[in-house]
C-alpha cells in the first residue's frame, strides 16, 4: 500500500507543484494534457528552480524541438536521509534534474543514439536560498554520470554500453 499524495500535502507548504512533464509538452490531445496534472508527476520544486532556470530550460527545449528533433527526457529528483518533508510525508527532493537526449529526427529511438549524439544532464538545488530565479540553466549542467551517481538510476540503459559510457561522461557545452 503505498500513500498517496493530495493537494493538501502542497498547500501553504512553500514548495511548487513542480511537473516533471511538463503542461506545455503534452498537448496533442486534451487526455494527454490532463494527465501532466496527476501529483505523480508532481514533486514538490522551489519555486526559484521551478519558475527559474527549470523553466527556461524547458522552454529551451520545447524551441529544439520545433527545429525537427525528436528529444527523449526523463525529469526527476534526487534524495537523501535528510530531504524535508512536507504535508503528510511528501518528500522534497534535494536537487531537480533533467536527462535530455537530442535525436535527429522526429520517431528515432535508443537504436539512434551514438557517440555523436547530443545528451544534456542537468541538476539544480531545489531550495530557494541555494538558487537565483535568474540563474542561467547552463550552468547547472552536468554529466549524466554524475545523475546517475545522485540518484542510483540507469538512464539511457536501452542505449549500447560503450556508447552509454561516452555520451554519459560528457557535460554538455553547447
Ligand atoms: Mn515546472
Ligand atoms: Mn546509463
Amino acid at each position: 500500500n503505498i500513500p498517496q499524495a493530495s493537494l493538501a500535502d502542497y498547500s501553504g507548504r512553500g514548495y511548487d507543484r513542480g511537473h516533471m512533464c511538463p503542461s506545455a509538452d503534452r498537448t496533442l490531445t486534451v487526455t494527454a494534457n490532463q494527465q501532466t496534472f496527476y501529483l505523480t508527476n508532481m514533486n514538490p520544486q522551489a519555486a526559484n528552480n521551478n519558475q527559474g532556470p527549470w523553466a527556461d530550460l524547458e522552454n529551451d527545449l520545447r524551441t529544439i524541438a520545433r527545429t525537427g528533433k525528436e528529444l527523449f527526457i526523463i525529469s526527476g529528483g534526487t534524495f537523501s536521509a535528510s530531504s524535508n518533508k512536507i504535508g503528510s510525508g511528501v518528500v522534497v527532493p534535494d536537487q531537480t534534474f533533467k536527462v535530455i537526449a537530442v535525436l535527429d529526427a522526429v520517431g528515432q529511438g535508443p537504436s539512434a543514439v551514438t557517440t555523436n549524439t547530443r545528451v544534456i544532464g542537468v541538476m539544480m538545488p531545489n531550495e530557494n536560498s541555494q538558487i537565483s530565479i535568474s540563474a542561467d540553466w547552463h550552468t547547472f549542467r552536468v554529466s549524466v554520470d554524475a545523475i546517475e551517481a545522485a540518484t542510483g538510476d540507469d538512464f539511457l540503459s536501452d542505449v549500447d554500453p560503450a556508447v552509454q559510457s561516452v555520451i554519459e561522461a560528457r557535460v554538455d557545452n553547447q
